[in-house]
C-alpha cells in the first residue's frame, strides 16, 4: 500500500533525495566507493559541501556578509551556541512553544533573559502580539514555526536595531525570508531538508566576536566559519542528502513556487477541518496557523473516537498523524516533500470516517 507520511520529524523527504542518497551509498560520484567511506577532505565531498552552501545562499537569497554552516548537534545545540556567542548581558525571547522554552532555559545559563511575551498559559494555542522588544538587549530570539503546537510566524519581525535570531527548524525553505534582517538563522535538517544529523546555521559574520567570555572551540561559530564547516568531520551523509533536496527545490522553481504549493496543501486541510462537525483546529487565531504542522482534535462530542480515527487512517496508508502528547488529537505535518495527493487522501479519510459516525 502506498504510504502517506505525515510524521513531524524526522519526516518525509523527496523521492529524488532518497533515491540519489541510496545510489551514492553504493557508488558516490563515480569514485567506486560509498559516500559512507570517503574522506570529507576528498575533492568529491568538498564539491558537495560547496554546492550545498551555494544553493542555500541562492534559494534563500542570502546577501553578502553571511556564512552558511553545516553543524552537528541538532537545533538543540543552537539553544546554547547562540547565547554562548551572542549574549553578553541580556537577551529577549518570545515563548511560543516547547522549543522556545528549551532555548530560554539554555540562554539563562549565560545572562539575563527577558521573555517579552508567552502563550504558555494558553498551552501555546496562539502567537503573542503587541509585545515590545527592549532596545538594550543583545538579541531577540523567536521560533518561526512551533512544530508541536501548529503555530507559525510567517513574517520577519521588526525589532529596530536589535539583532534578530530565529529557530526555523520546521519551516525553513517554505517561504522567502529577508535574511538581511537576521543575525542568526538555524534549522535542524530533519524537517524540511535531510536525514537527522546536520543543522544549517546562517550567521552574519559581523555579529560574531563581541562577547567577553571564552568560547570552547567547537561551540565558537568562528571556528566553523573559518574552516568552511570542516574544522572536524562534518555529518557527511546528511549533508549529501541535503544537497539533493536543495537541487530538487531549485528544480521546482525555488522557494516562491514551494510556498504556493505549501499554502495550497495547508488550505485544503484547514478547509476540511473547518467544514467538519467532527474535527476542530487547536490554534485559536487563524492568522497564526502553521502551513507546516496542522494540529486538530475531535470536538468534545466525538472525543472518544480519536484513537479509532488514527487506526482508520492507518488502513488508508496514512502514518504519523497522532498529535504530540502535549496537544493530543492529531498533527498532520505537510512538509515540502509531501504531495497534495497525500493531503487529499487524509481529507477523504476524514470525510469517510465522519460519514460513518
Ligand atoms: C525539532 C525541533 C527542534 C529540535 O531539533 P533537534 O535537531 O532534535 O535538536 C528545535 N526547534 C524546532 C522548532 C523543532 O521543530
Amino acid at each position: 500500500m502506498k504510504k502517506h507520511n505525515f510524521y513531524a520529524g524526522p519526516s518525509i523527504l523527496s523521492q529524488y533525495t532518497i533515491k540519489n542518497t541510496a545510489d551514492a551509498i553504493l557508488n558516490f560520484a563515480d569514485t567506486g566507493l560509498s559516500v559512507l567511506e570517503v574522506s570529507h577532505r576528498s575533492k568529491e565531498f568538498q564539491a558537495v559541501m560547496d554546492e550545498a552552501t551555494a544553493l542555500v545562499k541562492e534559494l534563500l537569497e542570502i546577501p553578502e556578509g553571511y556564512s552558511v554552516l553545516f553543524l552537528g548537534g541538532g537545533a538543540s545545540m543552537q539553544f546554547c551556541m547562540v547565547p554562548y556567542n551572542l549574549l553578553n548581558r541580556k537577551a529577549a525571547y518570545l515563548e511560543t512553544g516547547t522549543w522556545a522554552t528549551n532555548a530560554i532555559k539554555e540562554a539563562r545559563l549565560f545572562g539575563e533573559v527577558d521573555v517579552v511575551a508567552s502563550s504558555k498559559d494558553a498551552n501555546f494555542t496562539f502567537i503573542p502580539k503587541g509585545y515590545t522588544v527592549p532596545e538594550d538587549v543583545d538579541y531577540f530570539h523567536f521560533t518561526s514555526n512551533n512544530t508541536i503546537y501548529g503555530t507559525e510566524m510567517r513574517y520577519d519581525p521588526d525589532c529596530g536595531n536589535v539583532r534578530l535570531v530565529a529557530d526555523m527548524s520546521s519551516d525553513i525553505f517554505s517561504r522567502p525570508v529577508d535574511v538581511s534582517k537576521y543575525d542568526i538563522i538555524y534549522a535542524g535538517a530533519q524537517k524540511n531538508l535531510a536525514p537527522a544529523g546536520v543543522t544549517i546555521v546562517i550567521v552574519r559574520d559581523e555579529a560574531l566576536g563581541h562577547v567577553e567570555r571564552q568560547i570552547p572551540t567547537m561551540l565558537d561559530y568562528r571556528t566553523h566559519v573559518k574552516k568552511g564547516s570542516m574544522f572536524n568531520t562534518p555529518p557527511v551523509l546528511p549533508i549529501f542528502s541535503a544537497l539533493q533536496t536543495l537541487r530538487y527545490y531549485k528544480e521546482l522553481g525555488g522557494i516562491r513556487e514551494i510556498e504556493k504549493m505549501d499554502v495550497a496543501k495547508a488550505g485544503r486541510l484547514y478547509d476540511a477541518i473547518d467544514s467538519s462537525r467532527m474535527f476542530e483546529g487547536t490554534v485559536t487565531d487563524p492568522a497564526d496557523r502553521s502551513i507546516m504542522n496542522v494540529c486538530f482534535v475531535m470536538t468534545p462530542e466525538y472525543k472518544e473516537l480519536e484513537k479509532d480515527f488514527v487506526d482508520f487512517c492507518s488502513t488508508k496508508g496514512i502514518v504519523g498523524i497522532k498529535g504530540h502528547r502535549s496537544v493530543g488529537g492529531f498533527r498532520a505535518s505537510l512538509y515540502n516533500a509531501l504531495p497534495m495527493e497525500s493531503v487529499e487522501v487524509l481529507v477523504a479519510a476524514m470525510k469517510e470516517f465522519e460519514s460513518k459516525h
